[in-house]
């Protein structure tokens, strides 16, 4: 099978969670990982990476990889280690499921990396971790949750609970699939100077402008003091005094609980206006 021009689209993703997890039998969270590898005729394995300092060539690469996909006895196998939270256990078996339902990526080694083309590669996976995310966390089921829910941290919990995904991959839907205005990033302190930088920005499609990444948060700025005040409350605050260009709005800004002098998790939202995400497909 030759290379497709474009990556698969939102929905071409969507569709390919869909079949599998009906087939799979469910029509709630959570998905069970074990029960989709075993309707797709995978077999999943743990392993443990031994400490010693000369590894073999394969362990080298799974040290650093968490999980690979290869055929034993002609039967496709996910390795997966058996040191990682369940969140990730989680994330890892649905992506290397996804190297096995994505039809074009079947062709290549996934062992040989370094044999596939760097362009080629960075799409593969990508491709793989977005249907996992899918898997995982089926937009039509997280869309379905989130309208009745506020955009704040318990949420995030809430969801990573329900759907047993990383906080990571729970804020990633939780951005991407919230009805309304939301974006979140993550704020480091610099050590050697007397600021903080923006980072990891994520945007759900409602929210018009923002905060560019490796912005310089100086102690004038309102998120510098929200940092060091360490209130966990939402704050209103005025868009503009934020960075946030576009018509004068206020949002509502919460920062994590956080160490100071250690990076904190944000979430910015203006008040909700709930839209339905033009990437939803109705489910089959
Ligand atoms: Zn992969």
């Amino acid at each position: 099978m030759g290379i497709p021009a474009q990556p698969l689209s939102d929905s071409g993703i969507q569709l390919l969670a869909q079949k599998v997890i009906k087939d799979s039998g469910f029509s709630k969270p959570p998905i069970c990982e074990k029960r989709v590898a075993q309707i797709l005729g995978i077999m999943i394995k743990e392993f443990v990476v031994p400490t010693k300092k000369r590894k073999p060539p394969l362990l080298r690469y799974l040290s650093q990889s968490c999980s690979y996909l290869r055929l034993q006895k002609g039967k496709p196998c996910i390795f997966v280690w058996k040191e990682m939270s369940r969140g990730r256990v989680r994330l890892s078996v649905f992506h290397e499921c996804a190297h096995f339902i994505i039809p074009w990526h079947k062709q290549f080694n996934y062992l040989a990396p370094q044999q596939i083309p760097p362009f080629f590669l960075s799409r593969l996976e990508d491709e793989a971790f977005r249907l996992a995310e899918e898997l995982i966390a089926p937009r039509e089921m997280v869309w379905k949750d989130l309208q009745s829910k506020d955009p704040d941290f318990a949420t995030i919990e809430w969801l990573r609970h329900r759907y047993q995904m990383s906080r990571a991959v729970a804020l990633h839907r939780f951005v991407r699939f919230f009805p309304g205005a939301v974006a979140s990033f993550v704020l480091v302190p610099l050590p050697t100077n007397n600021s903080l930088i923006t980072q990891e920005i994520k945007t759900s499609p409602f929210f018009p402008y923002f905060i560019r990444p490796k912005m310089l948060i100086k102690p004038a700025h309102p998120l510098y003091q929200l940092y060091y005040r360490q209130s966990i409350v939402p704050e209103e605050v005025e868009g503009r005094t934020l960075g946030v260009s576009g018509p004068s709005q206020s949002y509502l800004v919460q920062i994590f609980p956080h160490f100071p002098g250690q990076k904190a998790q944000v979430l910015l939202w203006s008040q909700p206006s709930r839209i339905k995400p033009q990437t939803l497909l109705p489910v089959v």
